[in-house]
Formats: structure tokens, C-alpha cells, sequence
């Protein structure tokens, strides 16, 4: 499969490695939207959030305990905000679920 966070998540592709355990990657946004921007990524490959189901849900919860560890290691303590696009419509570009998130700045709400 020709995905470009798979081959992230294998090393294949080099990135800018924020943490890394056995089911997840977390790594810089290459093109950042706020002074911190990254993604966390699951290692297995799930094509977007409507993918998730009772089987692969685990690696979810676990994604929501890593960026509760790394936005405490990063100092984000004014908040941060967690966005992951899905579809189309949702403005998802990359086929792999991955949840952005977002800090040091503080963020509109709603986003356009
Ligand atoms: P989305 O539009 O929600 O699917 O987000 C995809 C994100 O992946 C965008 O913010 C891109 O800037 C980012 N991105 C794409 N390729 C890379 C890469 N090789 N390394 C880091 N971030 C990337
Ligand atoms: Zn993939």
C-alpha cells in the first residue's frame, strides 16, 4: 500500500520524531498551523476516524494518553487543541488516521 505515514510510521521516510513507542509515532507537522503542531499517528494502518471500530479502538485511547504526556513534556499548560479531519468534506489529505495537535497560540473557535 502506497501510504506515506505507513512508511513514517516503518522509518522509510524520515520525521521530526516528537515520541515513538511500539503502536504509535508522534512527529512534527511539516507544515506547522500553530508554534506547536504535530501528529500522532497510529502504526497500524486505519484509513481515517470513521475506520474505528471495537477491535482497534485500543490504539485510540492510547494516542489520548500520549498527547496528554507530550503536551505536559512540551509545557503546553495554557491548553492545546486535538483536531483529527476525516474525509472529504472533513478536509482529511493524508489516508492514515492521525490527530493534529495544535498549541502555543490560542485558536478560533469554530474553524472555518
Ligand atoms: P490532513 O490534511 O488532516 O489529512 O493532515 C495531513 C497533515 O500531514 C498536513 O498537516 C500535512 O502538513 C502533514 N504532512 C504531510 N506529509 C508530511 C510529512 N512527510 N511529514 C510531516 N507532516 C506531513
Ligand atoms: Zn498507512
Amino acid at each position: 500500500m502506497d501510504c506515506i505515514f505507513c512508511k513514517i510510521a516503518a522509518g522509510e521516510i524520515p520525521s521530526n520524531k516528537v515520541f515513538e513507542d511500539d503502536q504509535v509515532l508522534a512527529f512534527y507537522d511539516l507544515d506547522p498551523q500553530a508554534p506547536v503542531h504535530f501528529l500522532v499517528i497510529p502504526k497500524e494502518h486505519i484509513s481515517g476516524a470513521d475506520q474505528i471500530t471495537a477491535e482497534n479502538s485500543g490504539v485510540v485511547a492510547h494516542i489520548f494518553e500520549v498527547i496528554a504526556k507530550v503536551t505536559a513534556e512540551l509545557g503546553l499548560t495554557g491548553g492545546f487543541r486535538v483536531v483529527t479531519n476525516c474525509g472529504e468534506d472533513g478536509g482529511q489529505t493524508v489516508g492514515h488516521l492521525h490527530f493534529h495537535v495544535l498549541g502555543r497560540r490560542s485558536l478560533a473557535w469554530p474553524p472555518g
